[in-house]
């Protein structure tokens, strides 16, 4: 077997570097989280009444547990507080109690990296030994957190380095939320206390607001994209509940204003999102023909173009003032014709889609097919999308030189030739067919 895509969750897996696969177990997630070698339970990731349902298993009668559950809920998610001695409201004996059976965890950080532009790059590891990356980007008016979703990608969109790696696995709640928390850690921006929370509060509401603290407070952290290594949405149960935890005025009380989750478009999980959390939504669309769309974004052999525009016509919460975002990655002489941005237009037009157009710049990475349009040419497709009433910004690539720009990300140390990839993208193929040639569950 070496495939891991297709491993069970409690399976077995393979150790790479053997000759012969080699079984070892698998650790169990329980609740989601990755267990610990020293038995502990890591409480990121968990609700309020998950916590309070561990503290009752652990002998708490019902009514201490689910006060305890809440105490402890606001120090975790709210005050960011790793450790339990930390926690002046609940008595100083209990502490202890609760240090042994429980622990406060964050991703490992592997390597921190800091960009001549300001952006930052984290390389982060699980406690099961994968390795993924996080990404701040602060601007004069707002800074932007990209999140991960995923080990790898099931996906193999052809000009994105992620999409080289085969999936390894989700991310948790846990390790989803938990890169949020440590941006706050690595940026000092927790409130230090209920009255700085007050006053956050204040300063930050606008109506646009209902449920959000940061805003305008000063804070560097004010947005957050799931752009990261991944397709949130097919990992989107664990993906939801973490943007629950970062969207609750108890938690990290972050709006869902300001929250973009982008899909290479997942159809079925489009409505999902929208019904479940109602965040900001991006689409990379990439490309206006069938034929083009097929070969730079291959999910689309499942869900087409049009079925896409239709599902994103009908996202609730779509309107002028919450536009999709769709994502538009320039490359030469592929996508990249006056006459494809006419059809761009067109085709948000028949949907009367509340769109702005995002025009990414090709990143380039070692191995690439593409190159990057040429900026006279990006200029004449904005300008075409532009005139016809919809915005279509130029995005400019931030942490080129950190290798931490839109789809440069790939954790993998293994360098990768041409014909490697192309073998491995035969196989990622392979493995999406068989998925379309499958029933339906
Ligand atoms: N899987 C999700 C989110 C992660 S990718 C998705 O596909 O939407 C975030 C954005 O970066 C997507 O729009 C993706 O298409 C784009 N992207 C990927 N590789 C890129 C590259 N090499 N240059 C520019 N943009 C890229
Ligand atoms: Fe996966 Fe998104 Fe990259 Fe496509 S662009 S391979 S969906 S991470």
């Amino acid at each position: 077997m070496t495939d891991t895509n297709s491993l069970p969750a409690a399976g077995i897996m393979t150790i790479p570097g053997h000759d012969e696969p080699l079984p070892v177990p698998r650790p169990t997630l329980v609740d989601g989280v990755t267990p610990r070698a020293d038995g502990r339970t890591d409480l990121i990731g968990l609700p309020k009444k998950r916590i309070a349902e561990l503290f009752e298993d652990a002998g708490l009668d019902a009514k201490a547990a689910k006060l305890r559950a809440k105490q402890v809920y606001h120090w975790l998610y709210h005050r960011g507080m790793t450790e339990f001695e930390a926690m002046t409201d609940i008595a100083k004996t209990m502490r202890p109690w609760l240090a042994e059976r429980f622990v406060i965890g964050r991703p490992e950080i592997v390597e921190a990296q800091h960009s001549s532009d300001g952006t930052r790059k984290w390389l982060l590891r699980t406690a099961d030994n994968h390795d993924f990356e996080m990404v701040f980007i602060p601007d004069a008016d707002r800074g932007t957190l990209c999140v991960s979703s995923q080990v790898g990608c099931t996906l193999n969109c052809r000009f994105c380095h992620t999409g080289t790696m085969r999936l390894v696995r989700n991310l948790t709640v846990g390790e989803i939320v938990g890169q949020v928390m440590l941006a706050r850690d690595a940026l000092g921006e927790w409130p230090k206390s209920a009255s700085d929370t007050r006053l956050a509060t204040m300063a930050g509401l606008d109506e646009d607001e209902e449920e959000g603290s940061y805003s305008a407070d000063g804070r560097l952290l004010t947005n957050i994209v799931m752009m990261g290594m991944g397709e949130p949405l097919y990992n989107f149960d664990n993906v939801r509940d973490a943007l629950k935890l970062v969207m609750d005025g108890d938690g990290l009380a972050l709006s869902r204003r300001r929250i973009t989750l982008s899909t290479s478009g997942v159809i079925p999980q489009i409505e999902r999102c929208g019904k479940e959390i109602s965040v900001n939504l991006a689409v990379s669309l990439h490309a206006v023909t069938k034929q083009v769309r097929d070969e730079i974004v291959p999910i689309n052999k499942k869900y087409g173009i049009e079925e896409l525009l239709q599902a994103l016509a009908d996202y609730p919460g779509a309107s002028n003032a919450r536009r999709i975002t769709f994502e538009y990655v320039m490359l030469k002489d592929k996508n990249d014709s006056d006459e494809d941005a006419r059809e761009l237009v067109r085709l948000l037009k028949k949907y009367k889609l509340p769109a702005k157009v995002n025009l990414i710049p090709f990143n380039p990475w070692p191995g690439a097919a593409y190159e990057c349009s040429t900026p006279d040419r990006i200029r004449s497709f904005s300008n075409i999308v532009f005139e016809a009433g919809i915005s279509a910004p130029v995005r400019t690539p931030r942490g080129r030189d950190i290798d931490a720009a839109c789809g440069q990300l790939k954790t993998s140390a293994k360098k990768m030739s041409r014909a490697e990839i192309d073998r491995l993208y035969a196989e990622k193929d392979k493995d999406a067919e068989a998925e379309i040639a499958a029933p339906a569950p």
